[in-house]
């Protein structure tokens, strides 16, 4: 039962629908943009149930839905009439007959008990030209109480006159500190681990949560770091036999799969190392772990900068951006990789 006191940070974003609120302007299309996991579909469906609430309540300095009317139980249940989630048949695309069938088609029946009908587009940049031309001719003349809401990871996906005609609402990266928070307090999620998964969020709550419920996360954090620790007594082919088994993909995730590697834990592979090398730099700075993310391996940090030299993490790190950005622009991985770990073992 969430609501807009639930919402961590985007303050404009909760301004702006606050306003629409207490003053019943409310608009006929907005276009909330963010990346995936950002909370997109959290935002919308707030603003829906408090546009349809029946009696609205000031609770803790916001206008909030009541949660007890009619209207407020089946918005919570997901079976409000008047709120559509316009869905789509083929899984890529968002096509003409989507759209018009669910939405066109559908504006002009006036809302079956309340003030409202509101219309949820989720991943709106998949909406096909055709499908976008559809909808911007309920745009140009839309009823009086439609407010539809499209949801993006990708504004440029939308012809300009789409764009043009509805309120643009960025999602912003919420704080680290605030994630870090929200999951101390509502997820029961220990202290080091929320600071090493709010890093690694980089302001996205939605994976912040995931990363913090994710085992694989966890053991892949520690077998990088068991593997940086051996990387004197191994020769580089078993390095690479080892980080291959580690970056497997499991089965389900295949399609993220290249060459044997699984590439989402690829990138969270090399995010660890950099953050365990940017680490090592602020200690052999500061000798302070106050403001370390590893506040777990803080005993494996002091043994490396004492037998590491400042410009050699500094190399590291610098040589570990050259692979990020080699992999990124589908360069060979295994010899990205490999040249990667032989510049962090001459160094180290
Ligand atoms: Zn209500």
């Amino acid at each position: 039962m969430a609501d807009f006191a639930d919402i961590i940070d985007q303050i404009q974003m909760k301004e702006h629908m606050q306003n629409a609120l207490v003053t019943d302007k409310v608009s006929h299309a907005y276009i909330i943009s963010g990346e995936n996991g950002s909370g997109k579909k959290f935002m919308a469906n707030i603003f829906a149930k408090a546009l349809q609430c029946e009696h609205r309540e000031e609770k803790k300095g916001y206008i909030e839905a009541c949660n007890e009317c009619p209207s407020c139980i089946k918005a919570l249940s997901g079976s409000h009439p008047d709120i559509i989630t316009v869905t789509h048949e083929k899984p890529g695309s968002i096509g003409v007959d989507d759209i018009r069938q669910k939405l066109c088609d559908d504006v002009a029946i006036k809302p079956y008990e309340s003030k409202y009908k509101v219309y949820i587009i989720p991943e709106g940049e998949k909406m096909t030209p055709a499908a976008q031309n559809a909808l911007l001719k309920t745009l140009e003349e839309p009823p009086s109480y439609i407010s539809i809401i499209i949801l993006t990871s990708n504004i440029n996906a939308f012809l300009p006159t789409i764009i043009s005609r509805c309120i643009v609402l960025p999602m912003k990266p919420v704080k680290d500190d605030s994630i870090k928070k929200h999951l101390m307090e509502n997820c029961h999620v220990v202290d080091y681990k929320a600071m090493l998964c709010a890093s690694f969020a980089r302001g996205n709550v939605g994976k912040a949560l995931e990363l913090a419920s994710n085992e694989r996360f966890e053991n892949l954090k520690n077998s990088t770091i068991e593997l940086i620790s051996k990387l004197n007594s191994l020769e580089i082919h078993d390095i690479m036999d080892r980080l291959h088994e580690m970056l497997e993909p499991a089965s389900e995730d295949e399609k993220n799969a290249k060459k044997g590697i699984d590439m989402g834990m690829l990138e969270d592979f090399l995010d660890i190392l950099i953050f365990l090398f940017r680490d090592m730099l602020i200690y052999k700075a500061t000798e302070e772990e106050d403001h370390l993310i590893f506040t777990d391996k803080v005993a494996y940090i002091r043994s490396v900068t004492e037998n590491c030299s400042y410009k050699g993490i500094d190399r590291i790190i610098k040589n570990m951006e050259v692979a990020k950005n080699r992999i990124n622009s589908n360069v060979n991985i295994d010899l990205a990789l490999e040249l990667m770990l032989i510049g962090i073992k001459e160094n180290l």
